[in-house]
């Protein structure tokens, strides 16, 4: 029996990378902000229509660069239910990250809650489209309004999504994608930053290259986070397929709603129709009313060699770099979905019959026959 695993790295036919790469054996520039990093960088800018984008190694650098070109200091709020990279990039910039809860309907921040964690000291809000769900960005931004708080989305799910006919890289001051492996769209690893400030693009660019201004000057205490020659070239193949690739996962997805909707204490996640969907995850929740915990059902699948992810589980605030923070835990939505949440096998590539078996085994499960 084939193994199906979570995800699967969307990747050109080999000749065609191949063909894409020749170019670096003549003239051995293969990092360094080269010509295919300028290349990949216009294309995107035109393929997400943002003003400005800014390419990093991968999506956490792009975002903790970003906390430290805004010049931040003191109180972040965001969510726990998230990937650890959202609070890493704003504890490892000196931030203190105040976690508010999350909505039910689509795990995003809970815009009715922020209000009341914002103290004097809140600088900026730091949501997350989790899932590619757009968050309430219309709120949000009233919100940062009133208070004059700087907004970073981390929208590394939400690649190629619009809201309202609005590209998701235009919301907030900045927005971070990812382009690792196991997102929609992949450089290998990469990650960029849309923003709005023009100032910003010299900063980051800086940044990116350990805060070098000019041969002799050093004007940032910056990092190495450029992305080089190879992951450009891979953005600009596979951008040339992600429509393709999102359409495919669109027929996954379609499958297991199809499959698994009459399905008692399986409960998908609501897609907001003002949005456009990549696809990015089959998020489910394993309730009561199915028969089985969702955990149980995680081990039921992996006996038969069907690798499903519990995402996210822990949530950040449990996590052991975390705990023993002193930091408010008062997120008890989050906290149950995290114990509820399953995200099943998507990828372009994955058959209609193997979404088939996914279900069936899950049917069996609820149906008590195995
Ligand atoms: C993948 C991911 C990141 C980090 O991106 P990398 O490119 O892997 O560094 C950050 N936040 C979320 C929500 C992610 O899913």
């Amino acid at each position: 029996m084939k193994k199906i695993y979570v995800t699967k790295a969307l990747l050109p036919t080999y000749e065609e990378y191949c063909e894409a790469i020749k170019p670096l054996w003549e003239t051995h520039n293969i990092t360094n902000m080269g010509v295919y990093h300028k290349l990949f960088q216009s294309e995107l800018q035109d393929y997400m229509e943002v003003q400005n984008v800014s390419l990093f190694c991968n999506g956490h650098m792009a975002l903790e660069m970003t906390l430290q070109a805004m010049e931040l200091a003191g109180e972040v709020i965001t969510t726990p239910f998230t990937f650890v990279s959202t609070t890493h990039a704003i504890v490892r910039n000196g931030l203190t990250p105040v976690f508010c809860d999350i909505r039910r309907d689509n795990y995003t921040i809970d815009v009715n809650k922020i209000e009341e964690a914002i103290t004097e000291k809140t600088c900026a809000i730091l949501p997350v489209h989790v899932y590619g769900h757009i968050c309430d960005v219309e709120r949000i931004d009233k919100i940062a309004k009133k208070y004059n708080l700087k907004v970073i989305y981390d929208a590394a799910h939400a690649f190629g999504v619009s809201y309202k006919n609005i590209p998701v890289g235009r919301f907030g001051d900045a927005s971070m994608f990812s382009f690792h492996a196991t997102k929609v769209f992949n450089t290998i690893e990469g990650g960029a930053i849309t923003f709005s400030d023009d100032r910003l693009e010299s900063r980051l660019y800086n940044l990116k290259n350990f805060g070098i201004k000019s041969q002799d000057e050093v004007e940032y205490v910056g990092a190495n986070a450029k992305m080089n020659e190879f992951s450009a070239i891979m953005g600009l193949c596979n951008l040339k397929q992600v429509q393709w690739a999102i359409d495919e996962r669109k027929r996954v997805y379609e499958r297991y709603l199809e499959n698994l909707s009459d399905v008692a204490g399986i409960v998908f996640c609501k897609n907001n129709p003002e949005q456009t969907q990549n696809y990015a995850y089959v998020p489910v929740l394993v309730l009561e009313a199915f028969g089985k915990t969702r955990d149980e059902l995680f081990n039921i699948l992996a006996e038969q060699e069907i690798y499903v992810r519990k995402y996210f589980y822990p949530i950040v605030t449990e996590l052991d770099c975390y705990t023993d923070k002193q930091m408010p835990k008062d997120t008890p939505v989050a906290n149950e979905i995290s114990q509820k949440i399953l995200t099943l096998p998507i990828y372009p590539t994955l058959d209609n019959s193997e979404v088939d078996r996914v279900c069936e085994v899950i049917r069996r499960v609820h149906e008590n026959k195995d």
